[in-house]
């Protein structure tokens, strides 16, 4: 019985140790698996995840196991891939980052340089051309392709100029750009719109000049080159005159007698603009109450019809429309004018009919012309023209900052009694500068 149990016990303690001894081998053998096989199998599975484009998988992996298996150098390259693959896709910011923490790997330097001029072309794309010209201008020569994304962002700047009215800016920035690709055509353009807006205030000469550079397949610069050969550009002055005759020694009136001449124009028509002055005309503000006249109708050459608002004699209060007569001697010396009924073209009774006489005073017509102008320039802005926009005070209108290139709007003005001009904050220097400020202050 004794032995029975002594074997019994015997059996159980084998039993016991051959348990552990598997228990100790299987632990060995989970020990290699996971020191050896695991790893393995799981570098095997990074390795098939980089191939595929999936970098994560592949980065978090090699990531885990530092330099076992060149883990680290892997992680390196699938690091460097996806920060490729970033590249590729236009995902500049992302894929800078890693090739800047990347540096010294393979051409990582060269591509951090092409995430950063990507992600400069991106701004530019945004509009941003400024903030971009400033960051390029900033890199070194060793980045590829900088130069030619500083002329793109000149020409998106350039066209933006062309946008809110800078055209005299614009067409300089242009005509540094050369052949560009859309330079001369867009310069083109802008000097035709240029010369249109000359136009617009009857600046004959200034138009002639701008359209000298416009080739003749631009809209139709032809036909207004030839119109400009000749224009007419009178101003006429007469002792002045209400609308019953009755006159007041010492005081001028003067008139402004010009082709109009503009866009889709086939012949020359006249435009009048009346102001009168007390003296010589004050350049600080002749023009400002300015008599706008409407070509109407000619029968002749000599004989002109225009509409303006008014009054036509003393007894008209209503102030609607006139018609205001014109008739031109044959030298152009002198000119009639009288009003008449809009519909029979008879004289209204017992208005005025004045005598005019062209100034001979070159100074005098050039104040003359120049206060007009600068009420037609503030008419134009209020109306939405951008060019002329600066010329108007009116909250109602968009100025932008007249410092070169800048795109920015304009909020800090600098005027005098003949001029104005608007700057941004970011040139508030320029602005302290301007003479007009310190004149300004009390
Ligand atoms: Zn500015």
């Amino acid at each position: 019985m004794k032995n029975k149990s002594r074997s019994k016990q015997k059996n159980h303690r084998r039993n016991r140790r051959t348990t552990a001894l598997l228990v100790l081998l299987l632990a060995a053998a989970l020990a290699v698996l996971l020191i050896a096989v695991v790893p393995v199998l799981r570098l095997r599975h990074a390795a098939s995840a980089l191939a595929s484009g999936d970098y994560d998988t592949a980065i978090l992996i090699y990531s885990q196991y530092g330099t076992l298996y060149s883990a680290d150098e892997h992680l390196k390259e699938a690091q460097y891939q996806k920060a490729v693959s970033l590249l590729s896709e236009g995902s500049y910011s992302d894929a800078l980052s890693l090739f800047t923490a990347l540096s010294g790997y393979r051409d990582s330097g060269d591509r951090a340089k092409e995430a950063e001029l990507g992600l400069i072309s991106t701004e530019i794309d945004g509009g941003d051309y400024n903030g971009a010209l400033t960051k390029l201008n900033a890199l070194d020569d060793g980045y590829t392709g900088k130069d030619a994304l500083i002329q793109k962002a000149k020409f998106g700047r350039a066209q933006l100029l062309a946008g809110i009215g800078k055209l005299e800016n614009a067409a300089s920035e242009l005509e540094a750009l050369g052949d560009y690709d859309g330079a001369k055509d867009l310069l083109n353009s802008v000097r035709y719109n240029l010369a249109i807006d000359l136009l617009a205030i009857s600046d004959f000469s200034g138009a002639k000049d701008v359209l000298s550079s416009v080739p003749d397949s631009v809209s139709d610069a032809a036909t207004l080159r030839g119109l400009l050969d000749a224009p007419f550009d009178g101003v006429y002055q007469c002792v002045y005159t209400d609308t019953a005759g009755r006159t007041e020694p010492g005081v001028t009136s003067y008139l402004w007698i010009h082709s109009v001449i503009g866009t889709g124009t086939t012949s020359t028509v006249l435009g009048m603009q009346e102001d009168f002055s007390e003296g010589t005309p004050d350049a600080a503000s002749f023009g400002t109450a300015a008599l706008n006249y409407v070509y109407y109708q000619n029968p002749d050459a000599l004989t002109w019809y225009f509409s303006y608002a008014g009054s036509k004699d003393d007894s008209d209060t209503d102030g609607g429309d006139c018609c205001e007569k014109l008739v031109l001697s044959d030298d152009m010396k002198s000119a009639v004018t009288s009003i008449v009924d809009s519909s029979t073209r008879k004289e209204v009774t017992n208005a005025r009919t004045r005598t005019w006489a062209l100034v001979t005073d070159t100074t005098v017509a050039d104040t003359v012309r120049a206060g007009f102008r600068n009420r037609l320039k503030q008419d134009l802005g209020m109306t939405g023209n951008a060019y002329f926009a600066d010329a108007t005070n009116s909250t109602a209108v968009t100025h932008y900052c007249c410092v070169d290139n800048c795109t920015n709007v304009g909020t800090l003005v600098a005027e005098d009694a003949v001029s104005r001009s608007y700057y941004c904050e970011e040139h508030r220097s320029e602005y302290e500068k301007d003479s007009r400020v310190s004149a300004q202050e009390p």
